[in-house]
């Protein structure tokens, strides 16, 4: 059994579990489905904090809720956002079970892929804090974000005040693309969509879907244990 923490928001959730269901479908066939434990959170009190930056108290959180997920029998656990792995060593720490980190997951589809300078497109935390870069650092992937602040204000409202919010507007889409394109064209061989509700905006190729990766990375866990 595989635990989600999810709800950040729940429109990504929804897609970690359908995508869960249809791999073990395809691998399994017949009936098989994903077994998954999910704990879906109130993501306003986590938007509150993100604003706040009091990513002490969503350590806490998180690193409570892993433990009720290792308690309740998931042999190992998601973090279903990209932002909030700026703290998944720390909830790590705190289980037993491993983290599936989305991070190192999607460096290693980099690296199959021959990728070694990527773009990455997500919220203002995870372009602009650090840890996403050092990470994939760890794995000799670069990584550039969009250059001009306006743009990568662009980026973090559009997941904020319309993705999150299940709002899906052509425009945003177009800019997104504008700003993808500028990435290519700083030498980005791939662009990280590093946030799991852009996908559901932004598809094609070249585009790494983290949500996608993610969930692929669950049901290897759950089907190469068993
Ligand atoms: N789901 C998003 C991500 O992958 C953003 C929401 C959040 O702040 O957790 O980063």
């Amino acid at each position: 059994m595989i635990g989600l923490i999810g709800g950040m928001s729940w429109e990504s959730t929804v897609e970690y579990y359908r995508i869960m269901n249809e791999l073990v479908k395809e691998r399994l066939g017949g009936w098989h489905s994903a077994e998954v434990i999910l704990y879906s959170v109130d993501f306003d009190e986590i938007v509150r904090l993100q604003k706040a930056g009091d990513w002490k108290k969503m350590s806490e959180i998180l690193g409570s809720i892993a433990v009720k997920l290792e308690n309740a029998g998931a042999k190992a656990v998601l973090i279903c956002t990209n932002t909030m792995h700026k703290i998944a060593d720390d909830v790590q720490s705190r289980i037993s079970i491993p983290l599936i980190n989305i991070i190192d997951v999607t460096a290693e589809v980099l690296k199959r892929d021959g990728v070694k300078k990527a773009g990455l497109l997500g919220t203002k935390f995870t372009m602009e804090d650090g840890f996403y870069q050092e990470r994939m650092k760890k794995h000799g992937i670069e990584i550039v974000v969009p250059e001009r602040e306006d743009d990568r204000n662009a980026v973090h409202s559009i997941i904020f005040d319309e993705l999150c919010l299940g709002i899906f507007r052509d425009e945003s889409k177009k800019k997104l693309e504008g700003i993808v394109e500028e990435l290519k064209q700083k030498g980005a061989k791939g662009i990280i969509l590093g946030c799991t509700e852009l996908p559901l905006l932004l598809k094609g190729d070249g585009l790494y879907d983290t949500t996608r990766i993610h969930a692929e990375a669950a049901v290897e866990f759950l089907l190469s244990n068993i």
